[in-house]
């Protein structure tokens, strides 16, 4: 055992009681070898990138080299998949330890693929390149947007194939996350129909998630207070970058708020509230369109494990979550309103935002335009050429904006500045992303380099000609993503 490369794991998890988790240390692979590696995610963790970023850290990434000071566990959780309850738990991730950072904060790190765990049922715990490669694009491009989420440091390749439709490179992810708590970790503890499981957990996220409200009166509806303003902050995010997840199940929502679980999601192109890609999601339940009200569902389900805490009287405890789970819709609409407002550049508030707001979306949605680029176009001194802004609909609209704008108490320069942070020029597009994990398959990685350069600077200006800010051709269009599982 060694605690070379920076490691300072600290490991409260394990304190919780042992039904949450179960010690499983991951199975060795064959042949660990690095492909991509995270030299700035490395340096916020107070990790020794240069020593990580070799065959050496290799290793450690896939599970042949056990850290000191890392206490391996697979975290217990259930979850409602599309709408049914299952036992689940970390069937193929396993938590290495909890990295403190140098400014103190706490880390997980956790290897998906890591092999099998006591919660693998018929799983082989173990995960192929190109999905694990397609979670770290995306978690940091989150980043990159400025969207809390999981983040990753490492891809390593296992040297062994996994066996899914065909046999694929097998291929472990280094996940770093606030925590892997989820509406799940709860609905897993609620199960076990013993409340002092529920008040441990109940504490242990207040403190670790917000410890401003652990001397509340009611520690539980406060936790639930605070998860939602975090979820509801989060989907809001979403909404405003065109992302959908994918597979909203409650064991993928968690309660620090970061977006966690990247498989089917996608960024929308085209403007539809309707769209969505998974090849899993038969009946559209979770939609671009549909986020708002499956986050209110999910969290619904979270304050039903909450009950006994929240009130030793059922009627009352009902009352008192059911109060904050109707506030919901409010509170969603008007963050929803506020972060609309900055896309368009409008400061102070005015009658008429809303409808200029749905107005837009509409006339989007009707001319199929590009989500990302049209708001990105607003933003621009004036409208790139070859871009169809011309029809009646959208001139009357646009006078409508600038009449809006000059009644801003602010100069046109803050209403620029203020849409150009929350405009991104580039996101993953579905058709990037399956560029760059071809090339990958084919060993060339620097497709993938190349577009995580591009993410990490989302919101500066990029010609209307770039390439990365380019809507698929009708031939590169992606229709369907899948979990890769
Ligand atoms: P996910 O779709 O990644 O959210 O996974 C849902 C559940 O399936 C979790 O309990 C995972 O741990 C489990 N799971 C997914 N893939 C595998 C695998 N290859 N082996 C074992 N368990 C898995
Ligand atoms: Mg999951």
């Amino acid at each position: 055992m060694t605690r070379p490369f920076g490691f300072q794991f600290d490991n409260s998890y394990t304190h919780l009681p042992e039904d949450l988790f179960s010690r499983c240390p991951p199975q060795p692979v064959a042949a660990p070898q690095m492909v991509l590696f995270n030299h700035a995610l490395a340096d916020t963790l107070g990790l020794d990138g240069d020593a990580l970023d070799s065959p050496a850290g290799a290793s450690v990434l896939a599970g042949n080299t056990t850290i000191d000071g890392s206490d391996p566990i697979a975290q217990a959780y259930a979850g409602h998949q599309f709408g049914n309850l299952t036992m689940l738990g970390d069937g193929r991730a396993i938590l290495l330890g909890e990295q403190i950072t140098p400014d103190g904060a706490r880390r997980d790190i956790q290897l998906k693929g890591a092999g099998r765990t006591v919660f693998s049922r018929g799983g082989d715990g173990r995960a192929s390149l190109g999905p694990m490669l397609r979670e770290y694009i995306i978690s940091e491009a989150m980043y990159g947007l400025g969207i809390p989420s999981t983040r990753s440091l490492a891809v390593v390749t296992t040297g062994e194939s996994v066996l899914r439709e065909t046999a694929l490179p097998g291929a472990i992810l280094t996940r770093v996350a606030a925590s892997h708590l989820r509406v799940g970790t709860f609905q897993y503890a609620a199960g076990r129909q013993n409340p002092a499981l529920l008040e441990a957990l109940v504490d242990y996220t207040l403190n670790r998630h917000y410890p401003e409200k652990n001397d509340s009166d009611n520690k539980a509806l406060a936790l639930l207070d605070a998860v939602m303003d975090s979820q509801i902050d989060l989907v809001v995010h979403w909404m405003r970058v065109g992302f959908i997840h994918g597979v909203l199940n409650t064991d993928n929502v968690t309660l620090s708020g970061e977006s966690i679980d990247f498989g089917p999601c996608a960024f929308m192109d085209s403007f539809d509230p309707d769209t969505m890609f998974s090849s899993i999601d038969h009946q559209g339940r979770y939609a671009y369109g549909n986020q708002p009200t499956i986050t209110q569902w999910n969290l619904s389900r979270f304050a039903e494990t909450l009950l006994p805490l929240i009130d030793e009287n059922v009627d009352s405890a009902i009352e008192k979550a059911t109060a904050v789970i109707k506030s919901f819709s409010e509170r969603y609409s008007d963050k929803w309103l506020a972060m609309m407002k900055k896309k368009l550049g409008l400061f102070g508030d005015d009658p008429v935002d809303e409808k200029l707001i749905t107005d837009l979306l509409e006339w989007m949605k009707a001319n199929q335009a590009d989500y990302t680029n049209t708001f990105r176009d607003l933003t621009g001194e004036d409208f790139p050429a070859g871009r169809s802004y011309k029809d009646d609909d959208f001139i009357n609209w646009h006078q409508r904006w600038q009449a809006r704008l000059g009644r801003n108490q602010k100069p046109l320069k803050s209403s620029r500045c203020l849409m150009r942070n929350h405009n991104p020029a580039v996101i993953p597009r579905n058709h990037r992303v399956e560029e760059a994990l071809s090339a990958a398959e084919k060993g060339d990685m620097s497709v993938t380099r190349a577009l995580l350069d591009a993410l990490a600077t989302a919101y500066e200006d990029r010609d209307p000609d770039d390439a990365y800010r380019q809507p698929p051709a009708p031939e590169e269009r992606v229709c369907q993503t899948f979990c890769g599982t």
